[in-house]
């Protein structure tokens, strides 16, 4: 399917690795410049040349953490008319809610609310003047099935949907919409970082303990970060021009509800 997006511009934050890679990835296959960003340069740019190289799109490399001011200005600064904008960051550390203090509180909420409503506040009456806007926010399936060890980020991605919720009706009619994309589990870094450390927990070794969540699981494996791009190259299609303010679940079954 030809998504309709070639030589559309999208920035895409945190995606040296990861699922905001997958989403990097997806789009370029698709034609899309890109402005793609992350803290540690040398993996970035690494990641930049190899989606030049496979997708002959033009890459900027934004070195920057998305999650402060200046970070965010030099990433609109590369890219100032964003087509499309993936929000994306790293996720708060799991916890106690006892042990938080409002520090804990206001990392979570500047990384994982803030900075993706300043994107929006900063791009989205460009894209509604020009007609046409894709903005995906890249959240976690704990914001449909909270869980309790991830308080910060149940908090702070809440905040964040129930903002996209009222705002996505109001630029639709000017052809920009705004979704969440719900990761569950993603073999990503992230995930096998946490599976090592439960595994060190539990007297386990890695191997073992990656093998029993996936064949816990109700698809008997980790999503992986070439799927979620596909999906969220969906979600920047023109295809997908009249879904705004939902948030569509990726996890491979492991919500148990029917809705
Ligand atoms: P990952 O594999 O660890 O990749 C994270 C990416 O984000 C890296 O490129 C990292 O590069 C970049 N990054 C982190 N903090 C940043 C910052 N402040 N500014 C700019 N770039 C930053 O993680 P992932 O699994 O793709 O997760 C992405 C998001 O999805 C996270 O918020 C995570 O909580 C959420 N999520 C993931 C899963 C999963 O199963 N994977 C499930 C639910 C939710 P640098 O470190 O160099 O900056």
């Amino acid at each position: 399917m030809d998504m309709g997006i070639k030589g559309r511009k999208a920035i895409v934050c945190a995606a040296s690795k990861g699922l905001g890679r997958g989403c990097a990835e997806a789009l370029a296959g698709e034609g899309v410049d890109l402005v793609i960003n992350a803290r540690t340069k040398s993996e970035l740019e690494a990641t930049a040349e190899e989606i030049r190289k496979k997708y002959g799109v033009k890459v900027t490399a934004v070195a920057v953490d998305v999650t402060t001011d200046e970070g965010r200005k030099q990433v609109l600064a590369a890219c100032p008319e964003p087509d499309i904008i993936v929000n994306n960051a790293g996720g708060p550390p799991p916890g106690n809610f006892r042990d938080w203090n409002r520090d804990d509180w206001i990392k979570a909420i500047d990384a994982n609310m803030l900075t993706p409503i300043e994107f929006i506040k900063a791009s989205v009456d460009g894209m509604m003047k020009r007609g046409f806007g894709r903005i995906v926010n890249i959240t976690s399936s704990s914001v449909k099935a909270p869980i309790d060890i991830l308080g910060l980020s149940n908090g702070a991605r809440s905040g964040l949907t129930g903002f996209v919720a009222g705002v996505a009706r109001t630029t639709i009619r000017h052809g920009v919409t705004i979704n969440g994309l719900l990761p569950g589990p993603f073999d990503t870094d992230r995930l096998r970082g946490t599976t090592k450390a439960r595994a060190a927990k539990a007297g386990r070794s890695f191997d073992e303990e990656y093998a029993a969540a996936a064949k816990a699981h109700p698809a008997g494996r980790f999503g992986t970060a070439e799927e979620f791009g596909m999906m969220c190259a969906f979600l920047c299609s023109v295809h997908a021009g009249y879904m705004t303010g939902q948030n569509i679940l990726m996890d491979g079954g492991q919500y148990p509800g029917t809705y």
